[in-house]
């Protein structure tokens, strides 16, 4: 098997047959030795339908993972990556906002050029909402500053990975997995080719502005321990001024005999402090929360059902 194609979906109903037929034709010659790969995320709609009626009406080689329940895209990528068979492994989006074409350009530069590993799509342009892109832009500012692994900003998940990538993300054992983080963490040279993005072919968006803050939390505290170290200064630099306040307040009641005074800036003190010491144990029950996950061992997905439809053993 030359290529997997992964394609993780969920409620892409009226998307997947326009997305095998599109991908039929973009990808052409290399059909016969290409398997596509679709996770069914635990869709709501008809999707898993589509899909069985596509594993039987398919030409080329169509397998399908099905979970029992919406894991998420994290899960799907992770599920379609254990499936790959492939020398090259390809993840690509099921609503044809990434043009499958695209895969074509990237088997080429991984042709041409050896030594890279991988091939990642960035947008140039984003057509995004400004305060989506906002944040997205302050997101990986802060993950660039906290964390020890380079993020490309505009990156996406849509990529084409040689068989030794695939082989180190799936060696990964952790069940709270940021794929973002995960490819720039595992290293090997990567080949950033621009694309343009499509208009959604069927259906909306699953994302929306707080799943992309948790998801930014999530990435945070995947992969960098520096909030736990900003929270321990925080606490040893307040306890200094509050060491350097006593003193002055001592100080001016020696000499001036200075009446008490002063509330609102107890007031002030106390608000803050809490602030922060709520803030502080908040992270703290960040990461003991993703430990607790990781610690309880559970499966990062079920599989429900699984279709192959071994085009590929009946072609000449
Ligand atoms: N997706 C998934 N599980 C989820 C959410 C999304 O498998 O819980 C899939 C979805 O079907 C699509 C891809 O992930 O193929 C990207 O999702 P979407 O198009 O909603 O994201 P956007 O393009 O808006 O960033
Ligand atoms: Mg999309």
């Amino acid at each position: 098997m030359l290529l997997s194609v992964i394609v993780p979906c969920y409620n892409e109903e009226g998307n997947i047959d326009l997305f095998y037929d599109e991908t039929v034709k973009a990808l052409g010659d290399l059909m016969p030795d290409t398997e596509l790969i679709f996770v069914n995320d635990g869709s709501k709609d008809a999707t898993i339908t589509k899909l069985r009626a596509l594993c039987a009406r398919a030409e080329y080689r169509v397998r399908v993972v099905s979970f029992s329940r919406n894991f998420g895209k994290e899960a799907a990528l992770l599920a379609g990556l254990r499936a790959s068979q492939g020398t090259f492994t390809s993840i690509i989006d099921a609503d044809l906002q990434q043009n499958p074409a695209y895969i074509l350009d990237m088997m080429e530069i991984l042709d041409k050029h050896p030594e890279y590993d991988a091939v990642a799509a960035y947008q140039e342009e984003r057509r995004e909402g400004f305060l989506i892109s906002f944040f997205k832009k302050s997101f990986y500012k802060v993950i660039d500053s906290l964390t020890d692994v380079k993020i490309m900003q505009a990156a996406s998940d849509f990529r084409l990975l040689r068989r030794p990538v695939v082989d180190a993300i799936l060696a990964l054992p952790e069940k709270c997995r940021f794929s973002k983080g995960i490819f720039a963490w595992v290293g090997f040279e990567t080949y950033y080719m621009p694309y343009e993005v499509e208009e959604r072919a069927s259906g909306t968006s699953k994302w929306n502005f707080w799943k992309l803050m948790m998801y930014a939390f999530d990435g945070i505290i995947a992969f960098s321990n520096k909030p736990l170290v900003m929270s321990s200064i925080a606490g040893v630099f307040l306890f200094a001024i509050a060491i350097l306040y006593l003193i002055i307040i001592v100080i001016k009641t020696l000499l001036w005999g200075d009446p008490v005074a002063g509330f609102p800036t107890l007031a002030c003190l106390i608000l803050m402090l809490s602030g922060i010491q709520l803030l502080s144990v908040g992270i703290l029950g960040q990461y003991l929360a993703k430990s607790y996950t990781e610690s309880k061992g559970r499966p990062v997905f079920i599989i429900k059902e699984e279709l192959d439809n071994g085009s590929q053993q009946d072609l000449p």
